[in-house]
């Protein structure tokens, strides 16, 4: 699956928000503490009136921008959320942060979306046990994920350990540091999932 290679703070910018794409890096210089407006020709026109629908796209795309998804596969997860039983605003963001990229970056397995993404590619992950290489799979209640054994001692992986130490988890997923191991206990809950979105928004887009 196509992805976005450009530059990503960029993509903060013109929604105007940390979106944290570069993980960890963030948190030490961010472009936005300087320059907070939309990149471009025009974007330091200010006081412009936003439609409906431009709330809505703005929405949308920061969401799919956060999760690092493109068009087409964003829209066939918010088909899968509308079949879902529940309301379909919070079944794609449970989706969205059960994707397999999303997961390890949560447990702390890697700083960043983009980079757990890459290290799935590499295949540095099992799933109960077995081979794991597509960022883009769901996981389920009671899924396990695992370091893969040679992958354990690389730099990467004890430098993402160590900061992981740092950090907590949310209630979710179960993380066990020492065994280099993660769970799933659960669907996340709406209060559980830590996003700036207004799902309500990319709903009502999509039911235009
Ligand atoms: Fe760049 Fe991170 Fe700041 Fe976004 S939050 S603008 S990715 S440094």
């Amino acid at each position: 699956m196509a992805r976005y290679t450009g530059p990503v703070c960029r993509l903060c910018r013109r929604e105007g928000t940390k979106l944290f794409l570069k993980g960890d890096r963030c948190y030490e210089k961010c472009i936005l503490d300087r320059r907070g407006f939309i990149p471009g020709q025009h974007g330091h026109s200010r006081g412009k009136k936003v439609s409906e629908y431009g709330l809505q796209l703005r929405e949308k795309q920061k969401a799919r921008r956060l999760y690092g998804i493109l068009e087409r596969q964003f829209h066939n997860y918010f088909i899968r959320a509308e079949r879902m039983q529940g309301i379909t605003g919070e079944n794609l963001l449970s989706l969205l942060e059960r994707r397999l990229d999303n997961v390890i970056f949560r447990l702390g397995f890697a700083t960043s979306r983009s980079q757990a993404r890459q290290m799935v590619r590499h295949g540095h992950f099992r799933l109960n046990g077995h081979k794991a290489n597509i960022p883009s799979m769901i996981l389920r209640p009671g899924d396990v994920i695992t370091i893969r054994e040679r992958s354990k001692e690389t730099p990467l992986v004890q430098e993402n350990l160590e900061a992981a130490k740092h950090k907590t988890p949310p209630v979710w997923l179960e993380l066990d540091l020492e065994g280099m191991q993660g769970r799933i206990l659960g669907l996340p809950t709406r209060e559980q999932i830590d996003v700036p979105i207004e799902e309500t928004l990319i709903v009502e887009l999509y039911s235009r």
